[in-house]
Order: C-alpha cells, then sequence, then structure tokens
C-alpha cells in the first residue's frame, strides 16, 4: 500500500470524524466482520426530505475498518437516504486506495455496508418512499 493512503487511514483511525452515538438517531445498523472481528455501528440523523442531516459511527476493529467508516462519515453528510443505499464500493476504495487484498477488501467494506443498511431499513420505514 503506498504511504500517501497508509498515512491517511492512521491519520483517520487514530482521529475517528464523527465518533460517537448520535442522541434521538433515525435511522441505524450494525454488522461485524468476523475474520478480522471488526464492528460498525452507524447512526443517521434525516430530515423530513430524507437527506442525512448528521451521522455518527461507533465501533472496534482494524484501522482498515476504522478508518474507512470514518471516512465514509464525512463524505454523506447532505446525501440522500436513496443515494447512500446505492453507493458503489468505488465510494471506499478511492479513499482507501485500491491496493488492499481480498481479506483487507471485508474490513474496508464493512462500513459502507452498514451505512447502506441503516439507509435502506429507513428507506423500508417510509410508506411514501418504498
Ligand atoms: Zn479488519
Amino acid at each position: 500500500m503506498d504511504d500517501f493512503y497508509r498515512d491517511y487511514i492512521l491519520d483517520h483511525y487514530r482521529n475517528p470524524r464523527n465518533f460517537g452515538r448520535l442522541e434521538g438517531a433515525d435511522a441505524s445498523a450494525e454488522d461485524l466482520n468476523p475474520l478480522c472481528g471488526d464492528q460498525i455501528r452507524m447512526e443517521l440523523k434525516v430530515d423530513k426530505g430524507g437527506l442525512v442531516q448528521d451521522v455518527k459511527f461507533s465501533g472496534k476493529g482494524c484501522a482498515i475498518s476504522q478508518a474507512s467508516a470514518s471516512m465514509l462519515t464525512e463524505s454523506i453528510k447532505g446525501k440522500s437516504l436513496s443515494e447512500i443505499a446505492t453507493l458503489p464500493k468505488e465510494a471506499v476504495l478511492e479513499n482507501v486506495g485500491i491496493g488492499i487484498s481480498p481479506t483487507r477488501m471485508k474490513c474496508a467494506m464493512l462500513g459502507l455496508k452498514v451505512l447502506k443498511s441503516a439507509a435502506i431499513g429507513e428507506l423500508a420505514a417510509w410508506p411514501d418512499e418504498a
């Protein structure tokens, strides 16, 4: 992995952005990656128009899992739930770099997977939007 991505990942791992719990969250989900022991929980606040107002994540695990979740939370404020539900894995890969092994890929994708389940769950709960 090249130095730029390594430093960027370590920075997010040591100083995770939007880390913690969100009081009165509208949507949340959590999941784990048993292969590595990573855990991620995502909590979202959504406005009446279905746009994400705020997001926080919590969890523990390896640097890649925590850093990629942290990076994701920085990029989704103001996005709609349906945009989030269909985010491609490139949304993560462009942050963590493409030089990660297949095993590490599960770590990198955990945050995205959890975020999508939160968004999809909330979309399903909306009678008008489902
Ligand atoms: Zn991991």
